[in-house]
């Protein structure tokens, strides 16, 4: 099953990912399991197990998750934590895992010059905790925003 698939049954064929149905973009595709721990209590009523999911990266849009039939969709703020490049974000996370805010990576390398993502989430919380695929929006990790905040933060120390 899964790859074997008969990909005529499906209404989008190849790499075409279905469009959001509010800013029409194409979104990325995550696991349910993602959307399912991010939802709060009471949307995942309507959460179905069957339908695949995408995630809305427009910044603008107010669309998180939706399914390939428009009307089956969930709102930014259907979900526990604020999606990061969504327009108002707030907080902005910079890691989901481990609770790290922007604002908190930034102002840490500023002060410290230490740039490297691991270092800094353990000099941050102690530890470093991975659970990307529940807690992250994207059910990806977060290295590459992460990474350009500690580009960012070090150009501010200069
Ligand atoms: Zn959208």
């Amino acid at each position: 099953m899964g790859y074997n698939m008969n990909t005529s049954l499906l209404p989008n064929i190849g790499l075409a990912v279905p469009q959001c149905p509010k800013c029409k973009k194409p979104g990325l595709m995550v696991r349910n399991l993602t959307v399912k721990s991010l939802l709060i209590f009471k949307a995942k009523e309507k959460f179905e197990e069957s339908a695949a999911h995408y995630l809305c990266m427009d910044s603008d849009c107010p669309i998180s998750y939706y399914g390939i039939s428009g009307d089956y969709h969930f709102k930014i703020t259907d979900l526990k934590v604020p999606i990061w490049y969504k327009k108002n974000a707030d907080p902005i996370f910079a890691c989901y895992c481990n609770n790290i805010t922007r604002d908190e990576v930034l102002e840490f390398v500023k002060q410290t010059g230490i740039h490297e993502m691991n270092k800094i989430i353990i000099r941050l919380r102690g530890k470093v905790k991975s659970a990307c695929v529940a807690k992250n929006p994207t059910g990806r990790c977060c290295n590459e925003y992460f990474n350009e905040l500690i580009d960012q933060g070090m150009k501010i120390r200069g």
